[in-house]
């Protein structure tokens, strides 16, 4: 595997970073990750756009030269198609704030942050089936993480934890739902909902990543104009009883939930609008 370390294309065993890097020390850094199929990266321009946001938001200056990231994504499915033969590769790109002498918390002046990125495969995209799909098993949580999971940072040790309780008890995924049992997002991925007929999604804010898939499928729904799109607070019942719920995240697409807190979501089958709007997400995926 060739992996991407501070301007450099190199053997994954070969990058290596200093214990001192606060990415190590704090998870002080911005992350993405981009699916690609066949060579084709995913909606390349929104990624880098959320990533330059995140930097910017936290106060990391990379030089502009060294922040292509279409073109680092690119430069590594062109150095490892050829062993990850199934075509189907993520891209994870990683900046942290670099190396400090010192283990201090004020951001360091004059520290260069250190940019890694390196590929591994991920599932294949079918065309959406519903009599073929795995419809997932999801449990509930009250969100236990920081308040500015709009900002896609390396430190994920809360939402390490919201997945490893669902992992632990053999399903998928968890969902959260903030203090006021409003839903916000799930711990790797945005949530879908069709509830009387609407698809409804949490309206973005602070307390959800601004998903490029989520993005991707809205902008899908809207472009084929068969069903109304809302974005709108969820009260958790109300997700409970929707009769239908998706998951979308880049390495799941837009995935079908059958099951919460142990309940069927309504008839405990992958459902009819689902198959549709992720045929589209689908079809209009290259086109972000
Ligand atoms: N929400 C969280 C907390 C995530 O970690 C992710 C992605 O991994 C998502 C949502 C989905 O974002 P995207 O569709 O950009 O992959």
């Amino acid at each position: 595997t060739i992996a991407y370390l501070n301007g450099e294309f190199k053997p994954l065993e070969q990058a290596q970073i200093s214990p001192m890097d606060r990415g190590f020390l704090f998870g002080d850094g911005i992350y993405e990750v981009v699916p690609s199929y066949a060579g084709k990266l995913v909606a390349g321009n929104l990624h880098a756009q959320r990533m330059n946001r995140g930097l910017s938001e936290i106060g990391i200056k990379v030089l502009a030269e060294e922040s292509n990231w279409v073109a680092i994504a690119e430069g590594l499915l062109a150095r490892n198609l050829d062993h990850l033969p199934d075509q189907n590769v993520g891209i994870y790109i990683h900046v942290s704030r670099g190396a400090d002498t010192k283990r201090f918390h004020a951001f360091p002046e004059g520290v260069k942050p250190t940019v890694f990125a390196f590929a591994f495969s991920i599932a294949p995209s079918a065309v959406p089936d519903r009599t073929q799909a795995k419809g997932l098993h999801v449990q509930t949580q009250e969100d236990l993480r920081w308040r500015r999971c709009h900002i896609k940072s390396t430190s994920l040790l809360g939402n390490v934890m919201h997945f490893q309780d669902s992992f632990g008890k053999g399903i998928n995924e968890t969902v959260l739902y903030n203090q006021d049992g409003m839903v916000t997002e799930a711990s790797v991925s945005n949530v879908f909902a069709v509830i009387d007929g609407e698809i409804v999604t949490p309206p973005l804010d602070n307390q959800l990543l601004p998903g490029i898939t989520r993005h991707i499928l809205i902008n899908s729904i809207r472009k084929d104009g068969q069903y109304q799109l809302v974005e709108r607070q969820i009260t958790l019942e109300e997700l409970k009883g929707a009769d239908e719920v998706w998951l979308t995240s880049s390495s799941k697409e837009v995935a079908p939930v059958v099951m919460i807190d142990n309940q069927a979501v309504g008839n405990g089958v992958v459902g009819e609008v689902w198959e549709q709007v992720a045929k589209s997400y689908h079809t209009h995926k290259f086109s972000f």
